[in-house]
């Protein structure tokens, strides 16, 4: 029988809850457990993928094809597990298959309402993760316990825990303890109020999990505990991580908060076995070979939870390296204004990610030319490869103008154009080309090399592509397609020969990349910038007389 933990979150929102409930599922792991997760939403979209990157992050894509929420990321870079449909679900969706079958006749005869209808149809979302390869399943509700959306998620689940009896689910709620400076304290009464809100409506939490920035006393845990109904030794600590976000589920096991879920769960305390995991940390805190630093030119830049995947991809091909991966966030628009030089001077790589709308596209380009013509190693991905190729039309080809239809539809030369399938597509929601798929990859390639096998599958989100009219031009001129949809003519990976490490996709990389296993394309984009710092920095030493390569030299300790 599946075991059900629901963790919610308290006074505000961006605790962590995501990060939290895939370090608890990291640990149930480690204890031997077969683990799901799933995250509920209870915004109206249906899902966030027509939200702009500003107002939710990034939108994480699932193989077979959903448009999630970021906190899916943790859950699959956390537990190596692939996520799903089933694993998120906002009210937007929730309500939208609720009236659908309301207009098909499902509910004759009946007034449809948020208690049954709607609170039945998130059980039934939850139900979806009971099965018989799932020990464990944590479902995180989205928001803050008191936002008047969440409450039909908070009945569905108190619901839920009584239908399957007080030993087989669990209810953990995230809080803040807050530290107030004029005070010199932490106070606990935020987190007393809001478990108060949550007793209200029948929930009473088992465990507390308290975000703060200071250690917290034993009076403070008995404050809690007491006031809270929760067990002393399940009132735990979640301090702000000093280095990095892989550090929670060590934080949470030395107070062995999974050692008692389980207890709670009546479910047998296997060893845990984070061997694998503290050698990555090792090399992620303590790396061996220095530091690297990649410039990230995007147009969100300033979004810290934007380009989320990528910046966490680039961190594995940094552990996967032994290197410490130091990441320059540029805004394309500031290129366009300050120059290429000025702001990528020193850089070891330059990474372009995703992304939509004509919007500091010039900047990109820019870079991607300077990436070229100094060699500096280059990694597009999806409209970054789509700049890539526009770059090379308009710099190398000789194509002027050349452009992407997305951007000026009556260009003479459309590098990239809108897919055929996306040619009749009227609505916005869902319909990109979207999920996994397989691709060929083309022997002697940087990209066969860096995959060592000759198929993938990666994910996608996009609607336009490389225009295989132009194919063979970019060819004769040295940029050739080095990756390919197995089942049509789509340009998947595109490469420079005469370059050391330039490599364009039009899938996303960076959703399939774990701490423990970094996908190769960012390894050996990390691989081919620490070539070309150490280049730099024999270049420098090769110049001792030069004051400006003895300045370069120190910029490389
Ligand atoms: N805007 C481009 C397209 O739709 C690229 C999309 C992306 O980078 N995810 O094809």
């Amino acid at each position: 029988m599946t075991r059900h933990i629901f963790v919610t979150g308290g006074v505000v929102s961006s605790l962590g809850k995501g990060l939290t409930s895939a370090s608890l599922a990291l640990l149930m792991m480690k204890r031997g457990y077969r683990v799901a997760l799933q995250k509920l939403d209870p915004y109206l979209n249906v899902d966030p993928g027509t939200m702009s990157p500003f107002q939710h992050g990034e939108v994480y894509v699932t193989d077979d094809g959903a448009e999630t929420d970021l906190d899916l990321g943790h859950y699959e870079r956390f537990t190596g597990l692939g996520c799903s449909r089933k694993s998120n679900y906002t009210t937007g969706r929730i309500y939208s298959e609720l009236i659908a079958r309301e207009r098909a006749g499902d509910f004759l005869g009946q007034t449809v309402q948020v208690i049954p209808h709607v609170t039945d149809a998130i059980k039934n979302a939850i139900r979806l993760l009971d099965a018989d390869d799932v020990d464990i399943a944590i479902t995180e509700i989205g928001g803050t316990v008191g936002d008047i959306e969440s409450l039909p998620y908070l009945e569905a689940i108190r619901q839920y825990r009584q239908e399957i009896g007080r030993d087989n689910g669990l209810f953990i709620h995230l809080t803040l303890v807050p530290y107030i400076k004029a005070a010199g304290e932490m106070k606990t009464k935020p987190s007393q109020q809001s478990v108060g809100l949550l007793r209200n409506i029948g929930i009473f939490p088992d465990v507390l999990i308290c975000r703060c920035e200071r250690a917290m006393k034993r009076e403070h845990r008995e404050k809690l505990a007491l006031f809270c109904n929760v067990d002393r030794e399940l009132v735990i600590e979640e301090r702000d991580v000093r280095h990095s976000i892989y550090e929670v589920p060590v934080e949470l096991a030395r107070q062995d908060v999974d050692v008692y879920i389980l207890e709670k769960l009546g479910l047998h305390v296997h060893r845990l076995d984070m061997e694998q995991w503290h050698d990555m940390l090792r090399r992620l805190l303590r790396p061996q070979h220095g530091d690297v630093e990649i410039a990230v030119v995007g147009k969100y830049i300033s979004h810290q939870d934007a380009y989320k995947s990528v910046y966490e991809a680039l961190t594995h091909g940094g552990i996967a390296n032994d290197m410490r991966v130091k990441i320059r966030g540029i805004e394309s628009e500031q290129i366009e204004q300050a120059g290429c030089r000025t702001l990528l001077d020193g850089v070891s790589g330059i990474l372009v990610p995703g992304g939509f709308g004509d919007r500091g596209i010039d900047g990109k380009i820019a870079a991607i030319r300077y990436a070229r013509e100094n060699k500096v190693p280059f990694f597009g991905i999806c409209l970054g490869m789509q700049c890539a190729v526009m770059e090379f039309a308009r710099h190398v080809v000789g194509l002027a103008g050349a452009n992407s239809a997305e951007f000026d539809p009556q260009t003479t030369h459309p590098v990239i154009d809108l897919m055929c399938e996306q040619k009749q597509v009227a609505n916005l929601g869902g319909t990109m080309r979207l999920g996994g798929f397989p691709c060929r990859l083309t022997a002697n390639s940087r990209s066969h090399s860096a995959y060592g096998r000759e198929e993938t599958r990666e994910r996608h989100r996009h609607r336009y592509e490389l225009n295989n009219a132009y194919r063979d031009r970019l060819a004769e001129n040295g940029m050739t397609v080095t990756g390919e949809f197995i089942e049509g003519q789509l340009a998947e990976v595109i490469e420079l020969a005469d370059h050391p490490w330039f490599v364009g996709c039009q899938f996303h990389p960076e959703f399939q990349s774990t701490p423990l296993d970094a996908h190769p394309l960012f390894r050996e984009f990390i691989a081919a910038a620490m070539i070309h710092a150490k280049g730099a920095l024999n270049a420098a030493c090769a110049r001792p007389s030069d004051a400006s390569a003895a300045q370069d030299h120190r910029s490389y300790p």
